[in-house]
């Protein structure tokens, strides 16, 4: 689907056409992207807001038009509801020291899943040892499906968040995030969303969610890296303390006392990536021209037919088998090692990636240092799953 929009899929590496199965690390970016930021440090580059001149002015536009565009995209209520950040990682580092600072003291309690990439772990724990709070790990069975039966006996008075991935970059699977989302509204509790894994694959409605934030990164949405969003509703961002002090943020300084900026300034200090954000935007537009339905679709066939594939290999055990899953595949041959695996699909020209996917404790669950793991996006192809395939038994039968 759309391949040829794709300049850097044309290539080989060893010798060999380059099949490109690390979606779920990084999409490859379509021309018009590459093009719309080139055009922007040829044409209007220059710093925004606060400028006068012509040239800062279309910037500040073109930036603005970008988060009217992530806007529309997810169905965010109001525009300053969007916060631009770095990506994923930055904006759950926002939430959970913004929220944190402002909400969550001694004894105060934090729940995320046993499938969390360390992105939405980690800020978490840090949050925990600053502030003396203690963190809830909602577990997931033998086929990755999160044991949601056990969230509302999680849930106590001190319960401050629900902080879960929308989908699993490990197992691929897809979360009930709307009833998760129910149950903790039950409680007053207020849920964050991990979407680096959900927005290039599947209709994403924050209002329809009714998520209190939700965040993504570009890069995995066919966008440039160094751009991200940190969605929150307005109530909670207004009464959230500000992430990091410094140009924007402000509306007054002086050495007494300082006022912050109004929404969504408030939580974007210094110089933002305005490239980076046309990029973005110019993503967003490309797969809404073909469809994210059309997308899902397409990926969804790939999943069926490379699972159907992959399971008849010899020995070969796949991580992640939820009903509900998205176009990831985790799995090991044997007793091999993935990392093994993975060089000798990548001298076949195979790009997959090994190890354990910023995810340890899915590993630990599971008693395996890893897995071998293809993703899949909208231009893989069938051949591509063949090739795959290929590439795996050509490698266990070199390994065993
Ligand atoms: N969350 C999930 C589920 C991810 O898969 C990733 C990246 O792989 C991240 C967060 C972090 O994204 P980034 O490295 O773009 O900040």
């Amino acid at each position: 689907m759309n391949r040829e929009d794709f300049p850097i899929l044309e290539q080989q590496v060893y010798k060999k056409p380059l099949v490109y199965l690390d979606n779920a690390a990084t999409t490859q970016k379509p021309q018009v992207v590459i093009d719309a930021m080139k055009r922007y440090y040829e044409t209007i580059n220059s710093n925004i807001h606060r400028g006068v001149h012509c040239l800062s002015q279309q910037a500040t536009e073109e930036f603005e038009i970008a988060r009217r565009c992530v806007q529309q995209f997810i169905n965010a209520a109001h525009d300053y509801e969007v916060i631009f950040t770095r990506g994923a990682t930055e904006s759950i580092n926002l939430v959970a020291s913004c929220f944190g600072r402002t909400f969550i003291g001694e004894g105060d309690e934090i729940i995320i899943s046993a499938m969390e990439h360390h992105s939405n772990i980690v800020p978490w724990q840090f949050l925990c040892e600053e502030r003396g709070a203690k963190l809830k790990v909602l577990p997931f069975d033998d086929d990755g499906v999160l044991c949601l039966d056990q969230l509302e006996s999680l849930i106590t008075p001190r319960t401050k968040i629900v902080a879960v991935t929308h989908v699993s970059n490990t197992l691929g699977t897809c979360n009930p995030v709307a009833e998760i989302i129910r149950i903790a509204h039950a409680h007053n509790v207020p849920v964050m969303l991990d979407g680096a894994q959900a927005v290039a694959h599947q209709p994403v409605d924050v209002q329809a969610l009714d998520c209190d934030f939700y965040c993504f990164s570009g890069h995995k949405m066919y966008g440039p890296m160094g751009i991200g969003v940190m969605y929150g509703k307005e109530a909670w961002l207004n009464q959230m303390k500000p992430y990091q002090g410094g140009g924007e943020m402000i509306s007054t300084v002086t050495f007494e006392k300082t006022t912050y900026n109004e929404l969504p300034f408030k939580f974007e200090a210094g110089t933002p990536a305005v490239g980076d954000a046309i990029g973005l935007r110019t993503a967003i537009e490309y797969m809404q021209q073909i469809g994210i339905q059309n997308i899902a679709r397409h990926e969804e066939e790939l999943l069926q037919y490379a699972t159907e594939k992959l399971q008849q290999i010899n020995g070969l055990r796949i991580y992640g088998r939820a009903p509900h899953k998205a176009a990831v595949i985790s799995f090991l041959i044997g007793n091999l090692h993935p990392y093994d695996v993975g060089v000798l699909l990548d001298h076949q020209g195979v790009a997959v990636r090994t190890g354990h996917h910023c995810t340890q404790p899915i590993m630990d669950r599971f008693g395996i240092p890893g897995t071998v793991r293809a993703s899949f996006a909208l231009y893989n192809t069938r051949e591509e799953v063949d090739a795959l395939v290929a590439a795996v038994e050509r490698a266990t039968n070199m390994l065993m």
